[in-house]
């Protein structure tokens, strides 16, 4: 053993001595000599983990089935350094209402992970399938290890707006030297800091690890996403008002960088959805702008993530201003851009199949200020807001618990 660790730092000794050194700008590099190239090959490029994705419609020995309700949570990006975001500006209140901090997020997913549910991604939910009168949507039986219940996450606006930016979140997603994700930011004395436990997505990847049987198929959650300002803190976006040759060249750019990102995300169980282009109002009927919308999402958001049939209103705010009695024209036409779900925000996991055209629509429960605050006991089956809220750090505002 001692003998073959000698060797092998000689080997490294000896790969470290023949790597050539950079050489001075119009120096011809000399050639290398052949026989050291066959018996030193360059070391291979570091592999990410390998990590596996299954689907949760196959059965398989030890696993039951699960036709009851999925429930559905959704985050926006959380708050890294509450200090910048509750300090009393502007957007303090708005902050404290939609947001969770790392740590709130931190003991959410403790504990439904304690209260026996499992990840699933929202595609494995429902799948297209072909019916009588033509393509529906239909319920898939999934099946979990015994005794679980199934949970769907999302993450709405994971743009890393600019506004975020002052306000103590991450500043964007980057792949660190481990290749994993992690966040990238400044703290409130202004250091760059690359972090996994500072934003919601580093922050579930890390809680996968250390606990695989959270997510025994390997999904995570759906990220979704507008374009106004770019994806994933990637400054993406067209901007009709003002435009050049340099700010198109910056944007190009932007977009390779974010590409490695998307990828790896994708590879690790995330998945993407449309939150519009604009962050628009899809009730007010005003078709010429949900068109030119939806068309934009595609060119700049579609190009980067791929198709997706998952859309997550925003504001809530149901298509046609009723999306589960009606199908008016702005369902019809978001259905034919490809859209299968179709999801607001309410009291309840409700979901409904659609029966006169192929689609369905669910609502997604809101662990954020408002509902720590006042909603405690409709979430008591993931969690008690008492034991997550963090009320020192937060504005000091009413709670209907105490
Ligand atoms: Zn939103």
């Amino acid at each position: 053993m001692g003998r073959l660790l000698s060797v092998l730092m000689l080997l490294a000794l000896l790969t470290a001595c023949a790597a050539p050194a950079a050489p001075e700008k119009d120096t011809p590099l000399p050639p290398e000599p052949e026989a050291q190239e066959a018996s030193l090959p360059p070391p291979a490029p570091p592999e990410p983990e390998p990590y596996e994705i299954s689907d949760p419609t196959v059965e398989q020995e030890g696993f039951v089935p699960w036709t009851g309700t999925v429930e559905h949570l959704f985050f926006h990006p959380v708050i890294a350094y509450p200090e910048l975001a509750f300090d009393g500006d502007g957007q303090a209140n708005g902050l404290d209402d939609f947001m969770v901090t790392v740590d709130e997020y931190n003991r959410i997913l403790e504990s439904v992970y304690e209260k026996g549910y499992v990840l699933v991604d929202i595609h494995s939910v429902w799948s297209e399938k072909e019916g009588e009168d033509g393509p529906q949507m239909v319920r898939n039986t999934l099946y979990l290890p015994e005794g679980k219940k199934p949970l769907v996450l999302s993450y709405d606006d994971t743009n890393y707006y600019p506004y975020m930016l002052e306000n103590g979140f991450a500043y964007k997603l980057i792949i660190g030297e481990d290749l994993k994700i992690a966040s990238w930011g400044k703290d409130p004395e202004g250091n760059e800091v690359i972090s996994r436990d500072l934003d919601a997505i580093p922050i579930l990847d890390k809680f996968v690890e250390e606990h695989p049987d959270f997510s025994p198929f390997g999904a995570k959650g759906c990220l979704s996403l507008t374009g106004y300002e770019g994806i994933l803190g990637y400054r993406t976006q067209t901007d009709t008002k003002e435009w050049d040759d340099a700010k198109e060249a910056g944007r190009q750019k932007e977009r390779e960088a974010v590409v490695p990102i998307i990828e790896e995300l994708r590879r690790t169980g995330w998945t993407f959805g449309s939150h519009t282009w604009g962050h628009i109002r899809l009730g007010d009927g005003n078709m010429t702008r949900i068109e030119a919308d939806t068309q934009r999402w595609l060119d700049e958001v579609g190009s980067l993530v791929g198709e997706t049939t998952v859309l997550f209103y925003p504001h809530g705010e149901r298509p046609d201003g009723n999306d589960w009695t009606l199908t008016g024209p702005a369902f019809q036409y978001l259905q034919s851009q490809g859209f299968r779900i179709f999801c607001s925000v309410g009291v309840e996991s409700f979901s409904f199949i659609k029966k006169d055209i192929c689609a369905v629509i669910c609502d997604r429960l809101h662990p954020d200020g408002t509902t720590l605050r006042h909603s405690r006991d409709r979430y008591l089956q993931f969690y008690d807001a008492k034991d997550i809220i963090d009320l020192e750090v937060r504005p000091e505002r009413e709670v209907s618990w105490e």
